[in-house]
């Protein structure tokens, strides 16, 4: 039987219609969200993503600022305008764009962040959050994974949920929320010995690693789930995921595909985040 194919436009489409009837009501109220997102120098795909936000927020009805600044600006520079961000009412996230120009630490920006606004999820007090299972802003694109399982009526509880990939922006967090969701858990990575004999014993296998076409059909159980995060541009200029799709759809059970899978729920969760963290600023559930 064909696998399913979970269509992470679609899902996201789904989402962005709550998303957006929640912010007329609110604005009936008097609020709007409000997202700031500062980019720093010329990076071609930066341009792609800040853009791609930008419009999110116009389609949404979100008030919206971005901030372009030169590849030479000073970590100083930077840090100033997010205090600014921080202080003002009608910003409710604030996205720096990474990767920053090496003259700015990025570990310094990220934690100049109000924890409030930190609708990326990165701040250690967000991920310290999400560790002791406390209320935080979670990473876009692990929550985003989450909610593709979850909306796809996937049961997680009880399941053996295997990773590859222990990155802090995906590997780890997605393993903390597929624990939360009460599945049982195992990591790999760069280092893991015997990686198939973990994978084929999966029963939601999740990839994010960064190489093309990495996992093919003899890394699945069949009818596992599998969701691919990986975002590979190949020298064809094409978009590849990290699991070899056309191999691994002929054994898997539901599968995501590249593009339109993982890729469209990460802006989606990100206009989530800004929406929970202004309901949050006004004192609303
Ligand atoms: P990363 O920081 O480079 O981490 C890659 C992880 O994969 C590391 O933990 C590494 O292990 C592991 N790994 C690498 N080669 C491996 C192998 N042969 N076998 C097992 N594990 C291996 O990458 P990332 O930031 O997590 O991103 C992963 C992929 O997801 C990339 O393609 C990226 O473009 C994509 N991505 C997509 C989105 C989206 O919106 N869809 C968002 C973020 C990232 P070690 O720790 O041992 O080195």
């Amino acid at each position: 039987m064909a696998a399913t194919i979970i269509s992470g436009t679609q899902i996201s489409q789904e989402i962005r219609q709550d998303i957006k009837q929640e912010v007329e009501a609110m604005k009936a109220q008097g609020f709007q969200p409000g997202l700031a997102v500062v980019l720093v120098g010329d990076d071609p795909a930066s341009h792609v993503y800040v853009r791609n936000k930008e419009k999110a927020c116009h389609d949404l009805g979100y008030y919206s600022e971005v901030h372009r600044l030169s590849a030479d600006t000073s970590q100083e520079e930077l840090l100033a305008l997010v205090d600014k961000l921080n202080k003002q009412d009608n910003i409710h996230g604030i996205l720096v764009q990474l990767p920053l120009p090496k003259q700015i630490e990025e570990k310094a920006v990220i934690d100049a962040i109000s924890p409030q606004k930190d609708v990326d999820g990165f701040h250690p007090i967000n991920v310290g959050n999400l560790m002791i299972g406390d209320e935080s802003l979670l990473p876009c694109t692990p929550a985003g994974v989450i909610e593709m399982i979850k909306r796809t009526g996937i049961e997680m509880s009880g399941k053996h949920a295997v990773v590859i990939g222990r990155s802090n922006i995906v590997g780890k967090p997605v393993s903390m929320l597929l624990q939360r969701e009460n599945a049982t858990v195992t990591m790999c990575h760069s280092r893991t010995a015997n990686m198939k004999e973990l994978t084929q014993q999966a029963d939601i296998l999740v990839v994010a690693i960064g190489r093309a076409n990495f996992v093919d059909a003899s890394f699945i159980k069949p009818g596992a789930v599998v969701i691919d995060v990986g975002m590979n541009r190949l020298d064809n200029g094409k978009l590849a995921g990290d699991v070899d799709f056309e191999s691994a759809k002929e054994v898997s059970g539901p599968i995501t595909p590249v593009p339109g899978g993982v890729g469209p729920m990460t802006i989606t969760m990100l206009m989530k985040n800004t929406l929970v963290a202004a309901r949050r600023a006004h004192g609303l559930k």
